[in-house]
């Protein structure tokens, strides 16, 4: 599936009343929902592998670990972040993981030196990230984010459940807060992000990331730029006009 210029009213639908039934269910509920009845076969989690993934993918693990796990590897990750993933991977027996890159003749035409993050962090995250993720969902019809509303932001209104115009994309932590996931990585002994005990709250790239003693979450990513979000979670476009 490609990303559609406008979207359907009837996903949109769909998505809204999903939402609905699904506001204030636990998250497994949520994971059940869209894995056995809305989404077989055709869902993905895209993960991170950073300071609070470790309850999502556990979840996952629970309710299928052959479910498809998307990490797009920018090749600017911090290598504690790529020690965590596989030892996550291999405690929670996750089947099914690919690990997405950049396409290397972009990169050659496009950030020859690695350094596009220095000058334009919406282009070089368009090429490390946002083609990538778009090129390893092709095949799905919706995917699942590890995106809370207390991340504040654009994220602090968002549904359970939403169309972003070419997919539908499940939140199934959307309401829980640090406190809530604290504990879950507790009662089953998942073990914290390396750099989290170094004051990283929210830990992406190596040359965006700086740690924070701040109240947002995600003030340590690309601090002092204005730039909130990498460009993976777009808004969705307008409603394509009914036929009369
Ligand atoms: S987070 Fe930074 S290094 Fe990573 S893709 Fe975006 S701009 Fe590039």
């Amino acid at each position: 599936m490609s990303a559609a210029a406008a979207v359907e009213p009837r996903d949109v639908s769909r998505a809204a009343a999903l939402a609905a039934e699904l506001e204030g269910a636990h998250p497994l509920e949520v994971l059940r929902t869209a894995v056995e009845r809305e989404f077989p076969g055709t869902l993905a989690l895209v993960s991170s592998f950073g300071a609070e993934s470790a309850t999502l993918l556990h979840m996952v693990a629970r309710v299928d670990r052959r479910l498809p796990v998307i990490f797009i590897d920018t090749d600017k990750h911090f290598p504690q972040t790529l020690d965590y993933r596989d030892a996550l991977v291999s405690r929670l027996k996750l089947t099914d993981v690919r690990i997405v890159k950049p396409e290397p003749n972009e990169l050659a035409k496009e950030d020859p030196k690695g350094d596009l993050w220095r000058a334009d962090p919406d282009a070089c995250c368009t090429i490390r990230k946002v083609r990538p993720n778009e090129r390893a969902l092709k095949e799905f019809e919706a995917w699942i984010s590890g995106r809370k509303r207390h991340h504040g932001g654009v994220r602090a209104h968002l549904p359970v459940v939403e169309h972003d115009g070419g997919r539908f994309k499940i939140n199934p932590l959307v309401a829980w807060t640090p406190k809530e996931i604290k504990a879950y990585m507790k009662t089953y002994d998942l073990p914290a992000h390396p750099l989290v005990a170094q004051g990283f709250p929210s830990i992406g790239c190596w040359p965006c990331t700086s740690p924070t003693e701040g109240t947002d979450a995600r003030a340590g990513r690309w601090a002092g730029s204005g730039k909130t979000e990498c460009g993976i979670h777009r808004a969705a476009p307008p409603l394509r006009r009914q036929a009369f």
